[in-house]
């Protein structure tokens, strides 16, 4: 982890800063055809920070050309395991050497704090593109059993271009999350980062590019969902998508994809995440400081932040005192300064949504405990972070995606109560639950339909662990772990007769 300094630090860093402007298509810059750009601005000032290239269908086929020409000529996509795996772990180190310059881009952008930027750019970015690249000379395929006169070999091959399209909550994490197992499977990429923060993923593309990656093989194209995302999820040319998003927009890929060419879709949406306290569960600092991140962390811009508190009522009066401690105790402010805990909302509509939630909660009749408005004497897109008790699960914010600093407790009474509320959500990406009961963890752990159950502590897992949604929350594709792998290879037979003579 890079060491935080003073926020004079980051200041100076942000008065320096390059921003790229430009598309990246077949290894250069590239301006839109169309000569149209867009503005993106820092949340937390309403400042423009730069004019960005806005793509239309034109660039995508332009980019998606590139692309092709890459894969077919094979530079990237078969050469030799070594050396792809050499280039991944040389990028991997050029983002650790650049960490506190993307990582101040990245805070610029979306308003999130530098302290966050700099965990998940100067450690957990690097770490997928090195953790994927030693995997690379590590995956074996199979021989099948067959008679002595007959060879079955089973491989795996790179399923060629790849359209990945992502949100603006981890703009630079969410992109390592798929271009680090898609170029290690030999892929070729088209990436549409999300237009509320296309700055890092363009400057990783230069990155890239220096380190060695064969041009073509990596294309960025800024623009908006209804053009840029819409000529991905239709283009005719490419093999599969890997989208993460909302759900109404997943949904909408899938149109894509049955309109045009059948690709696969690979799907990471939304969520409504339960964190249940059960009663025999210790309400200790570790506990109140994990519900309190499950919420706030990101300012709860989070798919899988456990907004559905879900305390039993014999612990709900102690859990609540000392939630409401810690989150009097959060700063807010300048997203540069590394002692701020939560930064700005992404954008003012953004934050008109999330505001427009928390009036909804107390209209439904929850009552605001801390929080509950926008922040006192900041003029950027800052929300107080919000506790509400007495939720009741019918209630919309206990049933929509807020994705704003809102933890809402649902009072239940005794372990059925809890598992039942729990599972009562269209969603199904991640939940949490403390107890002392090793067996009663596991058994509420499997109960649960959601892609990952964390136990005593508010976790996602790490590189290795699949991460992904049931029900309305994902498809069977898994981002992370080797489950990753899944979704850019298609499997082969090579079935061969020995006996030719
Ligand atoms: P979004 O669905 O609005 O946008 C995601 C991407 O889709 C963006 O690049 C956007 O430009 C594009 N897009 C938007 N409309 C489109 C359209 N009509 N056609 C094609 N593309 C379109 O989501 P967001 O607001 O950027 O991100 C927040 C959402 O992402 C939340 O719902 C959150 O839960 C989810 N998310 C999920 C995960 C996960 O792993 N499951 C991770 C992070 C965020």
């Amino acid at each position: 982890m890079t060491p935080l300094t003073q926020p004079g630090h980051y200041h100076d860093i942000a008065r320096d800063l390059r921003l790229p402007t430009q598309a990246f298509i077949g290894g250069k810059a590239w301006s839109a055809v169309s000569g149209r750009a867009f503005e993106t601005v820092n949340p937390a000032t309403g400042a423009v920070l730069a004019v960005v290239a806005e793509c239309d269908g034109q660039d995508v086929d332009m980019a998606v050309a590139a692309a092709r020409r890459a894969f077919n000529g094979g530079a990237w996509s078969r050469t030799a395991p070594e050396a792809r795996k050499a280039v991944l772990l040389r990028l991997a180190q050029s983002v650790r050497d650049h960490a506190e310059e993307l990582a101040v881009m990245e805070s610029l952008d979306s308003g999130k704090t530098i302290k966050d930027c700099l965990h998940e750019i100067g450690t957990e970015v690097p770490t997928f593109f090195q953790w994927y690249a030693e995997l690379i000379d590590k995956t074996f395929g199979k021989i099948a059993p067959t008679a002595p006169d007959t060879l079955a070999m089973v491989v795996k091959e790179p399923v060629g271009v790849v359209g990945l399209v992502l949100p603006w909550n981890f703009p630079l994490l969410m992109a390592a999350w798929k271009l680090a197992p898609a170029l290690a499977a030999g892929c070729s990429c088209v990436l549409k980062p999300a237009e509320q923060t296309p700055l890092t993923a363009l400057r990783l593309a230069e990155l890239a590019s220096e380190v060695g990656l064969p041009d073509g093989v990596l294309n960025v194209v800024p623009g908006d969902g209804e053009t840029t995302g819409q000529a991905i999820g239709r283009h005719r040319d490419i093999d599969v998508v890997s989208f993460t998003g909302s759900t109404e927009v997943g949904a909408l890929f899938l149109r894509y994809a049955s309109e045009s060419n059948l690709k696969p879709v690979g799907l990471e949406m939304g969520g409504k995440s339960p964190l249940l306290v059960l009663e025999d569960a210790a309400i200790s600092d570790d506990l109140v400081g994990n519900a309190v991140n499950a919420a706030f962390w990101n300012g709860g811009q989070n798919c899988s932040a456990n907004m559905r508190q879900i305390v039993d009522v014999r612990v709900k009066d102690t859990f609540l005192e000392r939630v409401l401690a810690k989150t009097r105790s959060l700063r807010l402010g300048d997203p540069l300064d590394p002692e701020t805990d939560i930064g700005s909302m992404v954008t003012r509509e953004h934050r008109t949504r999330v505001l427009g939630y928390i009036d909804q909660g107390r209209r439904e009749g929850a009552r605001v405990l801390a929080g509950g408005g926008p922040t006192a004497g900041l003029a950027g897109c800052f929300i107080d972070p919000t506790v509400f008790d007495g939720v009741t699960p019918d209630m919309i914010i206990a049933r929509e995606e807020i994705f704003g600093p809102v933890l809402g407790v649902i009072p239940v009474d005794g372990v059925e109560q809890a598992v039942a509320v729990a599972r009562d959500t269209d969603y199904g990406l991640h939940a949490t639950v403390f107890t002392k009961d090793i067996d009663r963890a596991f058994d509420v752990a499997h109960r649960l339909p959601s892609g990952t159950v964390s136990v005593n502590v508010f976790s996602e897992g790490d590189v290795k662990t699949p991460f992904g949604g049931y029900k309305r929350s994902g498809s069977l594709a898994r981002d992370n772990g080797t489950e990753a792998m899944e979704q850019y290879t298609q499997t082969k037979t090579i079935w061969v007769n020995l006996k030719t003579g």
